[in-house]
């Protein structure tokens, strides 16, 4: 696990590996704001951490094992009020079925209690907007700092390029959630997995632009009349190991289908 800084910031960024398969994930915390949890497979390294951390709340971006897997630990322990988007309350109560190599992959989640997230929430120094951001999961949010002009966009981003989604996922809903934090005035974004993007205005802008251009190009070869499948294989033709571990969660063809639906 490595901890920076920046500015008033901290991140704790953890890296951890499938196979040959790695994946990182950060969690932040600012002005007594913890923003996300990290996942429970990393409850050993995580633990002192949130003992050392001054935390008086705790803002989850979206229900996901990767982001809430020691909310359950958090409350029980520390006491501190837990916030997520209200449509994702149920989810965060129940135990969480996930496919095997999430499971394997992040830890299993524990239920806990969160409360819903109203359109802003304070901490000590700041006043943040809350911003419904859906597309990745229903119940994501963004987290917006007007004074510092940061942008907390949880999974929003992720990567410029996408070439497969999960099937929980849906490029429209990502392009409408994209469009409307670029109403917001930010110049930072801070990603979950990417961590932090000095000119994340102009990352956010560039991945529009991509999902906005195989929109088109998927629309337009739906309108030749070609297949969902067929437009897969012309677009998206490479395999990446990642669809064949998750078997099939996440796969070029969740890209294509959300955006004929
Ligand atoms: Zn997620």
């Amino acid at each position: 696990m490595k901890i920076t800084s920046y500015d008033d910031l901290e991140q704790a960024e953890m890296v951890l590996s499938f196979g040959k398969q790695k994946m990182s994930v950060s969690i932040f915390k600012i002005d007594g704001l913890l923003i996300d949890t990290g996942p429970a497979k990393m409850k050993a390294q995580l633990l002192p951490l949130f003992d050392q951390w001054d935390i008086t709340k705790v803002i989850l971006t979206h229900h996901h094992e990767d982001h809430t897997g020691l909310a359950y630990w958090l409350q029980e322990n520390k006491k501190v009020p837990i916030y997520i988007h209200e449509s994702g309350i149920t989810d965060c109560e129940k135990r969480m079925k996930l496919p095997f190599y999430r499971k394997v992959f992040w830890g299993e989640r524990k239920p806990f209690q969160p409360i819903a997230l109203k359109d802003t929430i304070t901490s000590v120094n700041h006043n943040w907007d809350i911003i419904h951001t859906p597309g990745h999961a229903h119940d994501h949010v963004a987290l917006f700092n007007k004074e510092k002009g940061w942008m907390f966009g949880g999974d929003l981003y992720i990567q410029p390029t996408p070439k497969s989604l999960f099937a929980f996922e849906s490029v429209p809903e990502i392009i409408t959630s994209l469009k409307k934090i670029l109403t917001y005035d930010f110049e930072t974004y801070i990603c979950s997995h990417a961590g932090v993007k000095i000119n994340g205005r102009q990352a956010i802008e560039n991945k529009l632009g991509y999902l906005e251009k195989v929109q088109l190009q998927v629309q337009s070869l739906h309108n030749q009349g070609m297949g969902p499948h067929a437009i897969r294989q012309k677009l998206f033709p490479k395999s990446h190991p990642m669809h064949y571990l998750s078997f099939f969660e996440n796969s070029p063809r969740h890209f294509v289908n959300s955006i004929l639906k």
